[in-house]
């Protein structure tokens, strides 16, 4: 059994993230963008994890600041 694959910020591990496509087939570097305001990484760069791993990386991200 195979687990889908979410791409993830890697700052902020929103899953709100969205590749700008290329114009043209140019071999130019896939650029990602975090969609959350708070956030606005953008880089060459993302996280790919399964459903189970997205919420231990968000636990983490978040620390333990909530009661
Ligand atoms: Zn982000």
């Amino acid at each position: 059994m195979k687990q889908q694959l979410i791409r993830v910020c890697p700052k902020c591990g929103s899953p709100n993230i969205r590749s700008a496509s290329s114009v043209g087939g140019w071999l130019v570097p896939t650029t990602y963008y975090c969609e959350e305001e708070s956030c606005g990484y953008s880089g060459s760069v993302y996280v790919e994890v399964t459903v189970d791993e997205l919420e231990d990386l968000q636990k983490l991200m978040n620390g333990d600041n909530t009661d």
